[in-house]
């Protein structure tokens, strides 16, 4: 077997030299490495070889039309596997390394699998230093979504990739929890006008002080396929508080165990209180793996405000709750 040599399959690694010298090996090999990023964990695999690409699919029982994003080194790569554009470069100037995903019409290089049989193709730069790493000792644009079970909270720590995928990976790099706690803001950027396509960690504030954003988020599933599959859920039932609904709260629904800012009416449930946006991004997904099993019959998540990183807090609650 290829990777026998590297040890345990599955297993966690610390990101020494080493590790990354075999992981990058496993990837040019058509292996499976899952690595840190600042936003959650991903599961790699190399994005020009459509095998290994069908491997993260099955791996993580993603929908096949679900397309993947590809993480390069900087601009210059980038440019390899896309068209271009004048306020593409500029976003990429400013926020990469870091949480923003760009789309735009993808060369033909990149395997229809990678892309989901899309015209086009998301390129992203992390800011981190194992995932800059890896990429740059594999040579390769690494194709990676979250190290999840498709449906399921993304990852954010080797730990729990492990019990998501265990052994369908071949190598898990331990880069401790990650910081921003939710993917990246994913854009669309082949048109006139900025899109986002799904709100992250780069802001609609952050981005509108650069370029033209329209306005909203188009529930726009042609050109965003990820947003209509289901995802973020925990194993119990999730309801959201918002501004006024309080009888959520109520007996007569069911036990409930809760997370959020606000502190929810008294009871002897397990709460969950962040004291600020960054810190309810940075655990959402860790603790709603943690309140599935609270004993509750459901999570009450408190919808957080609108603005800054709250946009990409409130998506995933929402999508978690069934839309
Ligand atoms: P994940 O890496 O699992 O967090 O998901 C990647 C996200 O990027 C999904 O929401 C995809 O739909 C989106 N994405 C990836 N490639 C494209 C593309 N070519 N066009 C539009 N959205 C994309
Ligand atoms: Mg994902």
């Amino acid at each position: 077997m290829l990777l026998s040599s590297y040890g345990e399959m599955g297993g966690i690694f610390a990101p020494t030299r080493d590790t990354l010298l075999r992981a990058a090996e496993i990837i040019r090999n058509s292996g499976l490495v899952a690595f840190p990023t600042e936003t959650v964990y991903g599961l790699g695999a190399n994005a020009l070889d459509a095998g290994a690409v069908r491997k993260i699919f099955e791996a993580k029982g993603r929908p096949q039309d679900n397309p993947l994003i590809l993480h390069v080194s900087n601009i210059r790569e980038a440019s390899l596997y896309a068209d271009m554009n004048p306020s593409a470069e500029l976003l990429m100037q400013h926020f990469w390394p870091g949480p923003l995903t760009i789309v735009l019409y993808s060369s033909d290089i990149v395997p229809l699998v990678t892309r989901g049989n899309l015209e086009t193709v998301a390129l992203r730069v992390p800011m981190n230093q194992i995932a800059l790493d890896l990429i740059h000792e594999t040579g390769l644009p690494i194709a990676a979504p979250s190290a999840n079970r498709s449906g399921r909270p993304s990852p954010t720590t080797a730990e729990i990739v492990r019990n998501d995928l265990g052994l369908a990976v071949d190598m898990i790099i331990d880069g401790g929890a990650s910081p921003i706690g939710v993917e990246s803001t994913v854009i669309d950027a082949t048109g006139e006008k900025i899109t986002i396509l799904r709100p992250g960690g780069v802001t609609r504030e952050m981005l509108e002080h650069i370029v033209d954003v329209e306005a909203g988020s188009p529930a726009n599933t042609a050109r965003s396929p990820g947003t209509k599959h289901k995802h973020y859920s925990p194993s119990i039932d999730i309801r959201l508080w918002k501004d006024d609904n309080t009888e959520i709260f109520s007996e007569e629904m069911g036990s409930w165990c809760y997370l959020g800012m606000r502190q929810p009416p008294e009871g002897n449930a397990v709460k969950v209180i962040f004291r600020s946006l960054d810190e309810y991004a940075h655990e959402l997904f860790h603790v709603l793996r943690q309140l599935e099993r609270c004993g509750a019959k459901r999570i009450i998540a408190d919808l957080p405000e609108e603005h800054g990183i709250g946009e990409a807090i409130r998506n995933r609650l929402i999508r978690a709750a069934g839309g």
